[in-house]
């Protein structure tokens, strides 16, 4: 993580989202600014990079010299002619710049709502409001997963936002943005943060690379911001390992092919067993899905699971002793058996299967204790309480569908087939849930997991199957995923 934080974007320029860049220029490049954002989107964007980046833009005693003293002169002498031409940024070199890097600084104070649930924090927020700053030219709250405060912290915050004192802003940070009360956010300045293209995350690995005197190709970098998937932070890391493993090498997408793989194919084979060993279903079906994404070989992947079993097999008998990194204590000599038993049907699986994944999600939802599968393949609900994803009994036995639209099936057929050119793990969850109706601008899709549920509405992929629904129908179209009742 030690180029995460290094390279950390510390002014307006730095940050990926060139929406979010011009955004900001414009917002503080005029005479005032609003006293609260919200910042909304998934998590790893860079919402508290950017909030932090606000506080130093705000507070920067260049800017506050400059820019700010000709914004907020005296006697109303509004002087927007005289601003400068250039976008305000941030020197990163005073002390407030600086305090607000180090996370030092007392007059910008960073809440987590998830923490206690903001209760204290709001309450002490509401306390000290009234108070200047310390140092600062403002105050600087920025309240993480702000979702998350309770109620009665929410009422409080609200109050706040209502009538705010001229030395204070606000910054909250949510990705849940659905559960902020409409009196909040009709406060706020709303910025919404987007999965970075690739295009974008190259420009920022390209930036890193340079500072680095790393030489790498064009190639490379758009490889690494599609593994990243849309992860600033987790293209980072990519690049950080990728660098490593190089050893000064010029970086070429075969180099990564080669190398990066490899390794990702033995972390990836660890966590998952760690994820097995916690028999989370979600977070295993999840990892088996990205690895089919970057185009990772799974029977190689299945082979490295099965090796590294073998070794705790050995450890578990005395003969093995100097296998460290597996974690094996999260697994019984039983459950060693057990696993291998599987993995060994799933490899031979494997040789027959379309679709490659498809024997190791098997294996997952049976270890979980979703499913029982028995050995001629007949599916049958097991009764377990503390199963990860609710299983449903199915319905009569009879046909799902009994008169469905012809032109439904077909259209359902079609769009399974278009989405498999584009990405095969949606596809073939698309293959494991049914059509519910297929109207001229509306498709439902209903199933009875909830883990398909959420994979399908996952960005990438409801945007996905989205545009190819639209391709179908030649129009508009909505689609929606449905959870089947019971
Ligand atoms: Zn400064």
């Amino acid at each position: 993580m030690v180029f995460y934080r290094k390279y950390r974007p510390q002014k307006i320029e730095e940050l990926d989202s060139s929406a979010i860049r011009e955004t900001l220029y414009s917002v503080f490049s005029g005479e005032s600014y609003p006293h609260a954002f919200l910042f909304t989107g998934p998590k790893g964007l860079g919402k508290t990079s950017t909030a932090r980046i606000i506080a130093k833009v705000i507070n920067c005693e260049k800017l506050v010299a400059s820019h700010w003293s000709l914004v907020v002169d005296k006697k109303g002498l509004k002087t927007k002619d005289q601003l400068p031409e250039t976008n305000p940024e941030p020197c990163n070199k005073c002390e407030q710049c600086l305090s607000i890097t180090n996370g030092t600084n007392i007059d910008i104070l960073e809440i987590d709502g998830a923490s206690n649930r903001g209760i204290d924090e709001i309450r002490d927020l509401r306390e000290k409001i009234k108070f200047s700053p310390a140092y600062a030219n403002k105050k600087v709250y920025i309240i993480d997963e702000v979702h998350m405060l309770t109620t009665e912290a929410f009422n409080a915050l609200l109050k706040t936002l209502e009538e705010p004192p001229a030395h204070a802003i606000f910054i909250l940070c949510t990705t849940e943005p659905h559960k902020i009360p409409a009196t909040i956010s009709s406060r706020c300045f709303h910025i919404s943060f987007k999965i970075a293209t690739n295009e974008e995350l190259a420009r920022s690995f390209a930036r890193i690379a340079k500072s680095e005197k790393i030489t790498i190709d064009k190639d490379a970098l758009d490889l690494i911001a599609n593994i990243s998937d849309g992860s600033f932070r987790d293209g980072v890391k990519a690049l950080e390992e990728i660098m490593t493993l190089a050893k000064g090498e010029k970086i070429t997408k075969e180099l990564i092919e080669r190398k990066y793989k490899i390794s990702t194919v033995d972390r990836q084979a660890l966590k998952l067993l760690e994820y097995l060993a916690l028999k989370d279903a979600k977070k295993s079906l999840t990892l088996v899905s990205k690895l089919v994404e970057q185009g990772i070989d799974i029977k190689y992947f299945v082979e490295e699971v099965a090796s590294k079993i073998h070794l705790m097999l050995l450890k578990e008998a005395g003969v093995e002793q100097n296998e460290k990194e597996l974690s094996q204590e999260n697994f019984t000599l039983e459950e060693i058996f057990r696993i291998a038993g599987l993995l060994e049907k799933a490899a031979y699986q494997l040789k027959f299967s379309v679709l490659p994944q498809l024997p190791l999600e098997l294996l997952i939802v049976e270890w979980c204790g979703i499913l029982s599968i028995d050995a001629i393949g007949k599916t049958q609900p097991k009764q377990k309480e503390d199963a990860q994803i609710k299983k449903e009994e199915p319905k009569e036995p009879v046909i799902e569908k009994p008169i469905q639209n012809v032109r439904s099936d077909d259209n359902w057929r079609l769009l399974i087939d278009k989405i498999k050119i584009n990405n095969h793990s949606v596809a073939g969850v698309l293959r494991g849930v049914s059509l519910k109706s297929w109207e001229k601008d509306k498709v439902i899709i209903e199933t009875r997991f909830k883990f398909h549920k959420e994979k399908l509405e996952e960005t990438k992929a409801r945007l996905l199957i989205e545009k190819v629904c639209e391709e179908i129908s030649g129009g508009k179209t909505s689609v929606s995923i449905q959870l089947k009742e019971k």
